[in-house]
């Protein structure tokens, strides 16, 4: 079993609603050597995709970004919750997503400057659980008219229909760690383990 796996099974704590949390090296206190062995994974699973750019949205998805960018050698480009007043409309692609943990629904966005058609687009987030917010990264990249070469994500929980949704629009789904279950307060991996 991986260490990111057994991570998620020491520390990982299941909350009503089927939330896993794992504030102490994904969400909130960051483990930088665990980000680099997904990254890791990562860079195997996409060094022959031809990415030019990795894609995320903030805040939890910036750490396992960063370093896959960094891997490929190509940059980080992360969605924003918020317009910042800097950025004048026209100048933004925006997509609305609605979040799993809190109930509420964003518009992220991000510059057009920062995406092209020629871009090959690498997304990255911690976790997939109804595939909102992966989708809505997917929007931004076809608005842009650039490429999305496929999703990667830290940890997936299969029992929801993230990767359904995704693997329908035809994105290849790659993630480090598949959760068949929380029942029970118990995390289950799709492997058996
Ligand atoms: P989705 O957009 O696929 O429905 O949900 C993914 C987003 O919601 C992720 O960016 C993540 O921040 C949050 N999320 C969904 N499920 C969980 C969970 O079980 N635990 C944590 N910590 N975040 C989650």
């Amino acid at each position: 079993m991986s260490i990111f796996k057994e991570r998620i099974l020491s520390e990982g704590k299941v909350y009503p609603n089927n939330v896993l949390k794992v504030d102490s090296f994904l969400n909130h206190q960051i483990d930088p050597r665990l980000m680099e062995e997904l990254a890791d994974s990562f860079y195997q699973e996409f060094k022959d995709a031809r990415v030019t750019k990795v894609m995320t949205v903030e805040a939890s998805g910036i750490a396992p970004a960063i370093l896959a960018a960094y891997k490929l050698d190509v940059p980080m480009l992360f969605a924003k919750k918020q317009k910042p007043s800097t950025i004048e409309k026209k100048e933004f692609l925006s997509a609305m997503v609605h979040s799993y943990t809190k109930d509420t629904d964003n518009r992220v966005i991000v510059s057009s400057k920062y995406l092209s058609p020629e871009d090959r687009v690498l997304i990255i987030d911690d976790f997939l659980a109804n595939g909102e917010a992966a989708m809505g990264l997917v929007s931004l990249v076809e608005q842009a008219n650039a490429t999305v070469v496929g999703v990667g994500i830290c940890v997936e929980k299969s029992f929801q229909e993230g990767r359904k949704r995704l693997e329908d629009h035809g994105v290849h789904v790659y993630s480090e760690a598949r959760i068949a279950s929380l029942d029970n307060e118990t995390v289950t991996f799709i492997d058996g383990h």
